[in-house]
């Protein structure tokens, strides 16, 4: 799921900038469980807007903001309040408001940051556990990713910095490597260390990303 969080309203107001008609749009999937862009937050930004004197021509919460042909549709299905506004806000990660941007030419407003790939703990809290490198080495890890459990991102072994099993970057977290090194041990297997990791193939990385399933 990608994690997004709200703009605080000062960044808000700047990127407004003179928009007085908003159409505004939230995501019903992502930005919906991370209580950043559903049909809650969306009417909450409603009411935000009024306040700052501007108003809302109406707005969608759109299935998934992501898929391009979906936003495009329901975007369509609000035509005339589209077509009444200055501007349109969108409530959803990055890629839905480029589905929103793609699908209209309408000046269009980011409201929220998008932060990272998370995976749930539970409701309300999410951590990063991969950073879509394109080029997985967790067969070798023990299912732990170094690329981004690691403070520094290390491919092949700590530090050095490690203090009892915490990073030397961040006390709260788990040395990444001393957990592989642990895991790997409780499966009588060397991983990992059996070889010596080559630097990064980051152009694998793809950005930006095209994935065609049908091919
Ligand atoms: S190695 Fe790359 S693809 Fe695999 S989990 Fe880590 S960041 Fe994600
Ligand atoms: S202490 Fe461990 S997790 Fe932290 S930077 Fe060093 S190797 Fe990475």
């Amino acid at each position: 799921m990608i994690i997004s969080s709200r703009k605080n309203n000062e960044e808000l107001l700047a990127a407004l900038d003179g928009a007085e008609r908003v159409f505004l749009v939230g995501c019903g999937a992502c930005a919906t469980a991370c209580k950043s862009g559903g049909e809650e937050e969306v009417f909450q930004m409603q009411e935000w807007l009024e306040a700052v004197q501007c108003d809302v021509t109406g707005s969608v919460v759109i299935d998934e903001a992501c898929h391009i042909m979906r936003a495009g549709r329901d975007l369509r299905h609000h035509k005339q309040a589209v077509e009444d506004a200055d501007a349109l806000l969108v409530l959803s990660c990055g890629a839905g408001i480029q589905s929103i941007s793609a699908s209209s030419d309408k000046r269009v407003i980011g409201g929220l940051d998008s932060l990272f790939l998370g995976n749930i703990r539970r409701f309300g809290q999410y951590e990063e556990k991969c950073s879509l490198c394109g080029d997985c080495i967790i067969n070798d890890t023990a299912g732990i990713c170094p690329v981004t459990n690691c403070s520094k991102g290390l491919l092949n072994g700590p530090c050095g910095g490690m203090e009892e099993g915490r990073c030397e970057v961040d006390h709260e977290i788990d040395c990444a490597w001393h957990l592989i090194y642990e895991r790997l041990k409780k499966q009588k297997r060397s991983g990992v260390f059996a070889r010596t990791v080559a630097p990064k193939h980051w152009d694998r990385r793809r950005k930006p990303g095209r994935f065609n399933i049908k091919k």
